[in-house]
């Protein structure tokens, strides 16, 4: 932590659907922090089109996972062009990336004030995203539960007849949920050991889960 004790390095992590992206979204910008999240980081070099951004390509063009140098060499640059002070969603994702990312820190003085793990149970997680539905013309989305159409699974817009999409489904959920417990766990076991680690509890209103990570991490 800085001289001062501002948060200025934070780890979150936390299952498909437990609503990661828009607690970091919500934290990072009450501590004054950059949001860096992977998917979107990766993304954005593609469009540009940097030398980095080709790599990338080359590899999502052939269907191959980006392998973790590249991805390191991505969010350091990110980290840089952050000052130092950010929020990582969805890195490091692994225990190597982990190690990786330690030794990274390391090399500009820079450490971790703490890693948010994001509890929500695997059954609120199906329930709340096999509830989802999407507009396939104008591709709203509803919850049938959270935000659902006016009229039966019709798109308010449009009067489109909605859909659930592949991704959505029970099975897959499910599988990805264990591939998230597969990878996690190792990252989890990590950094409790180093003290870092601060569950917090995913289920409620947006609100009350923002502010009980804030009070974690002593800034509420
Ligand atoms: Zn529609």
């Amino acid at each position: 932590m800085a001289v001062n004790g501002a948060v200025e390095r934070l780890v979150f992590l936390g299952p498909p659907g437990a609503g990661k992206g828009t607690q970091a979204s919500r934290v990072a910008a009450h501590l004054g922090l950059v949001k860096l999240s992977t998917g979107d980081i990766l993304r954005e070099e593609v469009r540009q089109g940097t030398p980095l951004g080709q790599k990338v390509e080359g590899y999502m063009k052939a269907g191959d996972l980006v392998p973790d140098p590249v991805i390191l060499e991505v969010m350091e640059a990110a980290m840089t062009r952050a000052g130092g002070k950010f929020l990582l969603d969805g890195f490091p994702r692994t225990l190597g990336q982990a190690e990786s990312l330690d030794q990274l820190l390391a090399a500009r003085n820079w450490s971790l004030d703490a890693v948010v793990l994001l509890e929500v149970p695997d059954e609120e997680i199906v329930e709340r995203l096999t509830a989802r539905r999407v507009c396939p013309r104008c591709q709203r989305v509803y919850h049938l539960i959270y935000d659902p159409p006016k009229n039966d699974e019709v798109c308010d817009e449009c009067g489109t007849p909605l859909v659930q999409r592949p991704d959505d489904q029970e099975e897959v959920i499910r599988r990805r949920l264990d591939v998230y417990r597969a990878q996690t766990e190792p990252l989890v076991a990590f950094y409790e050991r180093r003290g870092l680690l601060r569950r917090v509890n995913g289920q409620g209103e947006v609100e009350e889960i923002t502010r009980r990570i804030l009070h974690v991490l002593g800034e509420a």
